[in-house]
């Protein structure tokens, strides 16, 4: 095995092992780990004709003394069967997730970058709908799956702000899937999300899709922006996703930097409240957010080239804990 650490973007590289079982008559089997990265599942599986299915992601870190951090894996495990409950899909036993994605970090340990390159390894657990059926109706059985791939830094040489451009499409419905982690979310994003690219953005934003006026998503990341009295504000509305990396952020705001935290509406006209915004979720960590295309105008928080002050300590506090260097919150980390 021969990886570029410091070189890795977010591509998928072939692990030795995943994570495979099935749900059938009522239960899960024991599940077991394989080395065959192909799934064999019924050409009228849900999941494939109806959308039957939902994802998660989460990263294991490894540490200075060589030990292995996964962070806040229950919150993953819990919002995982809130995507299960809403979809009528089997729901997994948070300890069978947990064991699942400890038992796959392990198997592929040498896959886990070494500390200091800022590389993980990505977790992915999958439940789909699978099983004999045509109708729409929910599949008579589940698979569950992990698997696992390392990925880079998303920022290498210092955090760097990016810009976004508001979308005119809806990503999720005021009382639809918007707030469960879904491919069929992602499907409905890739277009919306290839303008904003051939626009030479990062990605776009989303507003909340009643009323159109406020923000509610960068992407497939949540939005935080600090205001001018030092408040850590961050959208909330039933559509969007809940991030974990957004609510522990709300927590370090408020308990390490001392800020005062909103969950409330971030209206887009009222953007020069704001001097500083960032994109926060697994993948993105935190992503400055240097300007917003709006309809009628371009707005720059702190610099399109400069991450803010408060942006870079939130992200140091953050990564600083899932790596292993800053103490965690009780129950942030679970180690390998
Ligand atoms: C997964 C996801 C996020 C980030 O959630 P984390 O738990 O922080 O990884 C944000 N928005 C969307 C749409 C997502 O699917």
């Amino acid at each position: 095995m021969m990886i570029d650490w410091d070189n890795l973007g977010f591509n998928y590289i072939k692990t030795p092992y995943r994570y495979l079982s099935i749900w059938k008559d009522g239960e899960w089997d024991e599940g077991t780990l394989t080395e065959d990265n192909t799934l064999h599942i019924h050409e009228g599986s849900a999941a494939l004709h109806y959308g039957q299915q939902s994802f998660e992601g989460l990263k294991a870190y490894r540490c200075k003394d060589g030990s292995i951090n996964l962070f806040r894996v229950e919150e993953n495990a819990r919002r995982m069967n809130r995507s299960a409950e809403r979809l009528l899909m089997a729901q997994i036993p948070e300890e069978k997730f947990i064991h699942a994605v400890k038992e796959v970090v392990k198997a592929n340990e040498e896959y886990v970058p070494p500390y200091g390159t800022g590389a993980t390894l990505y977790i992915r657990p999958l439940l789909i709908g699978i099983g004999e059926g045509v109708g729409v109706n929910p599949a008579p059985e589940y698979l569950f799956t992990v698997f696992c791939t390392p990925v880079g830094a998303y920022f290498k040489g210092g955090l760097t702000p990016t810009n976004f451009i508001v979308s005119d499409y809806d990503r999720a419905a005021p009382q639809g899937t918007g707030a469960i982690k879904v491919g069929g979310n992602y499907a409905a994003s890739l277009y919306p999300g290839q303008e904003a690219h051939d626009r030479h953005f990062s990605d776009c934003i989303y507003l909340d899709p009643a009323t159109h006026t406020k923000i509610e998503e960068v992407g497939s990341a949540n939005f935080f922006g600090i205001t001018k009295e030092n408040q850590f504000v961050t959208p909330l509305s039933p559509s969007i996703l809940p991030s974990i990396t957004k609510y522990s952020l709300l927590y370090l705001a408020e308990h390490r930097l001392g800020l005062e935290v909103i969950e409330g509406d971030v209206y887009l006209d009222q953007l020069d409240q704001y001097t500083e915004a960032g994109a926060c979720g697994t993948a993105a960590v935190i992503s400055p957010i240097g300007g917003i295309q709006t309809f009628d105008s371009f707005h720059v928080f702190y610099s399109e080239t400069e991450v803010g002050p408060v942006t870079q300590k939130l992200y140091d506090e953050l990564t600083g804990i899932q790596f292993g260097d800053v103490e965690a919150p009780e129950g942030w980390i679970q180690k390998v």
